[in-house]
């Protein structure tokens, strides 16, 4: 008994197709609706559906070979199967950020089409014909494997659509080897006939696959997306007041229990209210943006920098004491002070600084310590700003 004849005392390679098409269409239909309620920036969603729709029809349609038309089981369902392929590889490249270019792809495609209704109605050449499709899938495969891997939020979903498209082409080369090897294919033979349906009913079931991969990475960037908006002020993408207040209770309690040195810098740009009177709110905008930038490029990994609103950002510095603290102010007050965009005006910023060491004297609380900074702040703006005050 072939290994594909045993494989049919197990499942019935139709029933398996249509349960692994009904279960795509569903799949579809999921994508669709994603595609309807996500954000317009998440992209692809759209082609997924049309794209698992297409293949499902290709793989119907090909299995119903000897009760449709030739042109309808080989021609249509061979090109429908391709440019389903090429939608999933098209919306991976949308997702991504870039922009498909159909037109070497759809000319490829419509080569192997023209190809293969050569192979069908002039040559009859079976195993060419295989081998053809085979081929065009490990190429759509491959690329996507590609576009997979380099996709971002590189989680689960990644991986997943990786390991799907990788398979697809693995399965793609296992179809060549089945008319290479030993297995014979003739023309009426009830084993071909098999060996194809098995084979669709894989490729359906990666399509599967690749349908919930291309689902999770979505809803990984989706979450990325919100988790970004709900911690982040929009205009300079620092932290927000609430997002900072977390991370500070951590480094508080951190800084409480082993007596390790917390630092907390206020800061302030000095005259803002002139710099949007004399150049436009538009003007003070990007003033307050390059602050955001330029301050952030002057700390480390674990600090925190946060907009507290107008032109004010408060800088959490973890395992810092004083000495450093006023250090790191005064490297940000000089760069500040220092003019390297010509298209802004000069300005500079006041700093507060305070720092609890983890004893007794200390501030009671995050907030004690933020308002000490708040007072450093106020002494050098009344000493006559553009300088730092611990
Ligand atoms: P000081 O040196 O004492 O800090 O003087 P100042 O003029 O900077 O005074 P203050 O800090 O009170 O000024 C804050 C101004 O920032 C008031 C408000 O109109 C402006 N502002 C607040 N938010 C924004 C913003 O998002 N964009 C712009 N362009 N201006 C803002
Ligand atoms: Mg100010
Ligand atoms: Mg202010």
């Amino acid at each position: 008994m072939s290994p594909a004849s045993l494989m049919t005392e197990l499942v019935d390679p139709r029933t398996f197709l249509l349960v692994a098409n009904l279960l795509g269409f569903f799949c579809a239909l999921v994508l669709w609706v994603q595609q309807r309620s996500f954000p317009d920036d998440i992209k692809g969603l759209g082609d997924w559906a049309a794209a698992v729709v297409l293949i499902g029809i290709a793989s119907g349609l090909s299995s119903m070979r000897g009760l449709v038309s030739d042109f309808l089981s080989i021609v249509i369902a061979s090109a429908a199967l391709l440019l389903g392929q090429l939608l999933l590889i098209v919306g991976l490249q949308r997702y991504s950020g870039k922009i498909p270019r159909w037109r070497p792809a759809l000319d490829g495609i419509a080569v192997v089409v023209l190809l293969i209704i050569f192979l069908t109605y002039v040559t009859q050449h079976y195993q060419g014909r295989i081998f053809l499709m085979a081929l065009a899938h490990i190429v759509l495969f491959s690329a996507g494997a590609v576009l997979a891997w380099q996709a971002r939020p590189s989680g689960l979903g990644s991986r997943f659509l990786f390991l799907f498209f990788v398979l697809g082409a693995g399965v793609a080369v296992w179809r060549i080897t089945t008319l290479s090897g030993g297995i014979t294919e003739n023309a009426d033979s009830f084993d071909r006939n098999l060996i194809q349906q098995i084979f669709l009913a894989m490729f359906s079931l990666g399509v599967l696959g690749l349908s919930i991969g291309f689902l999770l990475i979505t809803n990984e960037r989706l979450r990325a997306e919100l988790e970004f908006m709900a911690t982040r002020d929009p205009m300079t993408g620092a932290l927000n007041r609430r997002a900072f207040f977390a991370q500070a209770a951590v480094e508080w309690a951190r800084c409480t229990r082993s007596r390790r040195p917390l630092a907390v810098l206020a800061s302030d740009i000095d005259f803002f209210k002139k710099v949007n009177d004399t150049h436009g709110h538009h003007v003070g905008d990007l003033v307050i943006k390059d602050f955001s930038r330029r301050a952030q490029q002057m700390l480390r990994v674990p600090d925190v920098l946060a907009r507290f609103g107008g032109e004010e950002f408060t800088i959490l510095l973890p395992d810092t004491g004083i000495t450093e603290a006023k250090q790191v102010a005064e490297r940000i007050r000089q760069e500040i002070g220092t003019r390297r965009d010509p298209a802004l005006p000069a300005y500079t910023v006041s700093i507060g600084v305070s720092v609890a060491q983890g004893k007794t004297g200390d501030a009671a609380d995050i907030e004690a310590l933020i308002a000490e900074a708040d007072a450093g702040l106020y002494r050098a703006k009344q000493g006559g700003r553009n300088r730092v005050e611990g």
